[in-house]
């Protein structure tokens, strides 16, 4: 495989970061993950907006144009052959010459990586076919998810408490709502009214679940962004979440309580066709 990292294309056992790296000392980074069909970027423009937000709020120096960052892109599907699959992206604030808690100095270069990872048949997942068990667990991450930052310690412990579980993934409840799943935006349906948490500092602004909205309103689904329980959720006609890399993803049991027929829902998977058709539409 072919990586980026800074300013270079490289075989991936070439490629090399400092030990001083922020991000790997202090999880001083942000990241994008964005997905490939049919070769092309879906929702680049969307992707690199979160990108330059995420940075200024942590007054991350951007280290290039939106037409660079567009260009590397396109550049690593075609020298990996990517038909479908994921392009990552990692920011960090660089890598200073020691370990300091203050900032570095600001000519300090960010350190920019990105690679793909090839996933075929990533539009037509079994996963969908058949839909995800969740089960609820303590948000207990810090107040800025808005932020996407690279510190993914709890939500991959998430992930490991899920399967240990038997379950697929984990949905976090806090103050008894629920904010989202370990990388994913949440969601339930109730008769035909699309639920999903509101935003704010509590979740991350996903850029699917701005689209999957936006499709779900075109469509004339009722949609209403507020919270909703853990006990909403399993009383819920459907459920579902979504994702760069996994689009709209059906959700069929949550804490072991069955959700409606315990298949796939109706809107749900309207939802994942439309959110793929027209992705692939706009595709880059
Ligand atoms: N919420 C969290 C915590 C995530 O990590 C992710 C994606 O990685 C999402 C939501 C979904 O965001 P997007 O649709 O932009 O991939």
């Amino acid at each position: 495989r072919t990586v980026y990292v800074n300013g270079e294309y490289l075989p991936e056992h070439e490629a090399k970061v400092s030990v001083f790296d922020r991000g790997f000392l202090m999880a001083d980074g942000v990241y994008e993950v964005t997905s490939v069909l049919g070769g092309k970027l879906i929702d680049f423009e969307g992707h690199a907006k979160r990108l330059a937000r995420s940075l200024s709020e942590l007054q991350i120096r951007k280290p290039m144009e939106d037409e660079a960052l567009l260009d590397i892109h396109r550049e690593l599907v075609a020298r990996n052959d990517i038909d479908e699959g994921l392009i990552y992206l990692q920011i960090t604030r660089g890598a200073p010459n020691d370990r300091d808690f203050i900032f570095p100095p600001k000519d300090t270069e960010p350190t920019v990586v990105l690679f793909t990872q090839s996933k075929p048949g990533l539009a037509d997942s079994p996963a969908a076919r058949t839909g995800l068990k969740v089960i609820s667990i303590p948000d207990i991450r810090w107040g800025r998810r808005d932020i996407k930052t690279v510190q993914l310690l709890y939500p991959s412990m998430g992930k490991m408490m899920a399967k240990a579980a038997g379950a697929d993934d984990a949905w976090m409840v806090e103050e008894g709502a629920v904010t989202e799943g370990t990388s994913n935006n949440a969601y339930i349906v109730k008769g035909n009214t699309i639920v999903t948490r509101h935003l704010g500092n509590e979740i991350l602004h996903g850029i699917t679940r701005a689209a999957v909205l936006r499709f779900a309103r075109e469509a004339q689904m009722q949609v209403e962004e507020r919270a909703f329980t853990i006990e909403e959720a399993q009383d819920a006609t459907e459920a579902f979440i979504t994702s760069a890399s996994t689009f709209v993803m059906p959700v069929v049991e949550i804490d072991g309580a069955q959700i409606g027929a315990g298949t796939p829902g109706r809107v749900a998977s309207r939802l994942r066709e439309i959110y793929i058709e027209e992705s692939r539409k706009a595709a880059l």
